[in-house]
């Protein structure tokens, strides 16, 4: 099928040139044939012709003898043998003509017998009347009687006559005919190859209709693929950014990093929109924002109540395609009029946890802008996990260093901090002091309000540690009711006075349990300044519990200072 659509103008050319050149061959034969026609009837005119003037030349030389006879002018004797001597050219004109047709030329041979014989009398009798005189020639032509011979001649000449005379009628009959044909074939053939090239032409006109449709839904479809190409790669890089996104959160060690990360890798994924980051805190149930952007349309509160947010309420993420419209979340703030704003809120959340949110909005038009958002949602929860594993791993972090009942650090961190900040106050030439403080008579405590009032006292005291402390002091739990301070950059007086306002607010605590109030409890203080003797922290706790001992044997609730000599007096 297609390939007689692409032959097909081809075999109509082809149809119409043979159509031509069959037209040409016709007419060139068609011409030649009335060439030869009008060349024959040419040629039996000319037959007619030489036949009547040799037939008239005898007539001629019969009347020019006659009148001789009858007036015996020399002047009709002279004409006499003039057409005498034309009668022999004339026939032989006359068998030129004919040429090769054969009955003709048998009646010419005849006529030149009978003519040359009529000649021959009537020259006799002329001789007759030159030399007898005209009575006896005029005596000779009756006794002659040549009329026969002239009616044979005449009946001859009215053969071939009439012979040719039908010839020319059939030739030009022929001749008529071969015309007719002529036109026939030159019209028929000419308006047929027309035909023919008009069919070519309206088949070559639909192809070409055909063709620029074809093209046209090529050049459609390429546009689509390319279309979709862009798209692809555009996935595709969308995908590599988020993936490098993805593992650039992984090797973040704080909440700030993956914040700061996760603000440029959203603003590169959402060109178009903006919103922010919000992440639990310790202000309550609240969320509050930690980063912004790209470039939100619609402003969006500093602080968002779990209330006010759809995501929030329902963990599920939160498309509104009009911020003018009901589904709005309340943290939006008002939009301008006549702009079509809509908003995204992902939750972030781990295992049941609330951790944050990420708050989008933007201008769009239908749903141009808006196919960035299932990457942000895959970027939000990337968000979520790292979140999680941070919190996850503070936690740990957290129970290994600090102590679960009172969150002061533990013994164990307690040595490690103790070692490096001697380090580092030797290195600075920095004074440094350490205390042990324990709780008196807390076995009595548990006794009299039970385990629970004695951990109710330790978290009291802790916390009390914990409030007076300076930035760069480190206050643990030793173990039991122990606990110990380490006072950088502090020397033995400025600790000795900072551990006498301590050992003071010991006793203004104020300890609730089940209702009841704890009686005020005391605590004693063993401290020992860093002295140039000393290898290391196990020398100086040894000296600070050394002076704790003093403290406990001195009657308790003081402050004692290692190789500060006599136990001081209790300060009441
Ligand atoms: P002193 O004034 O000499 O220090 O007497 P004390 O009773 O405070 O000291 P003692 O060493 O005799 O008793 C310490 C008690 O602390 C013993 C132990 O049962 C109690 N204790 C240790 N750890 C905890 C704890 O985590 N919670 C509670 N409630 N009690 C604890
Ligand atoms: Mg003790
Ligand atoms: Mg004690």
């Amino acid at each position: 099928m297609r390939l007689w659509r692409r032959m097909r103008a081809f075999v109509g050319f082809a149809i119409a040139a043979t159509l031509q050149v069959w037209v040409v061959l016709e007419v060139a034969e068609g011409a030649d044939r009335l060439i030869d026609d009008s060349r024959a009837v040419a040629q039996s005119q000319s037959i007619l012709e030489a036949v009547r003037s040799a037939y008239a030349e005898v007539r001629d030389a019969e009347a020019s003898q006659r009148g001789f006879l009858l007036t015996g002018s020399e002047d009709l004797l002279v004409e006499f043998y003039s057409a005498q001597a034309n009668v022999g050219p004339r026939l032989q004109q006359l068998t030129d003509a004919i040429g090769d047709d054969a009955e003709q030329a048998n009646r010419v041979q005849l006529i030149g017998r009978l003519a040359f014989e009529r000649v021959r009398l009537l020259d006799g009798i002329a001789a007759v009347g030159r030399t007898q005189g005209l009575e006896a020639a005029q005596a000779e032509l009756v006794l002659s009687d040549g009329a026969p011979l002239m009616e044979r001649i005449a009946q001859l000449v009215y053969e071939i006559e009439s012979s040719e005379r039908e010839r020319l009628g059939q030739r030009r009959e022929r001749s008529r005919q071969a015309a007719e044909r002529l036109r026939t074939v030159a019209a028929g053939g000419i308006a047929t190859s027309l035909a023919v090239l008009a069919l070519v032409f309206v088949l070559l006109a639909a192809e070409n209709r055909e063709r620029r449709r074809a093209q046209a839904a090529e050049a459609q479809a390429r546009d689509r693929l390319e279309a979709g190409l862009r798209s692809l790669q555009r996935a595709s890089q969308e995908l590599r950014e988020l993936s490098r996104f993805a593992g650039a959160l992984q090797r973040c060690r704080s909440e700030d990093e993956a914040i700061a990360l996760s603000r440029d890798a959203l603003a590169g994924l959402l060109p178009e929109l903006g919103g922010s980051i919000y992440l639990a805190g310790e202000a309550g149930p609240a969320l509050q924002r930690r980063a912004r952007f790209g470039r939100p349309i619609a402003a969006s509160a500093d602080l968002i109540a779990p209330t006010d947010c759809h995501a929030l309420d329902s963990g599920q993420n939160h498309l509104v395609r009009s911020l003018s419209g009901p589904e709005r979340c309340a943290h939006f703030g008002p939009t301008a009029p006549g702009q079509t704003v809509a908003s995204l809120c992902i939750p972030l959340s781990a295992q049941g946890r609330q951790l944050g949110l990420v708050a989008i909005s933007g201008s769009t038009q239908g749903d141009e802008g808006l196919s960035g958002l299932d990457l942000a949602s895959a970027a939000a929860e990337q968000l979520s996990l790292c979140l999680s594993n941070l919190q996850l791993q503070e936690s740990l972090r957290a129970q290994s260093i600090r102590d679960p009942l009172t969150a002061l650090f533990n013994r164990r961190y307690m040595e490690e901090a103790l070692a490096r900040e001697i380090e580092r106050c030797r290195r600075e030439s920095r004074p440094l002091a350490l205390a042990i403080c324990d709780l008196d008579h807390f076995k009595q405590v548990n006794d009299r309000y039970g385990h629970d009032g004695g951990d109710a006292l330790l978290r009291a005291f802790a916390r009390l540690l914990q409030e007076t402390a300076r930035r760069r002091d480190i206050a643990c739990r030793f173990g039991g009711e122990e606990f110990v301070l380490i006072l950088p950059d502090t020397d033995a007086d400025a600790a000795q006075r900072r551990l006498e306002h301590l050992r003071l607010a010991v006793r203004t605590l104020r300890v609730q349990q089940h209702g009841l109030e704890l009686a005020p409890a005391t605590a004693s203080f063993g401290l020992a300044a860093l002295g140039p003797g000393m290898a290391g922290g196990e020398d100086l706790l040894r000296a600070a519990d050394g002076a704790l001992y003093r403290a406990k044997a001195a009657g308790r609730n003081r402050v004692e200072l290692a190789g500060g000599g006599e136990p001081a007096e209790p300060a009441g």
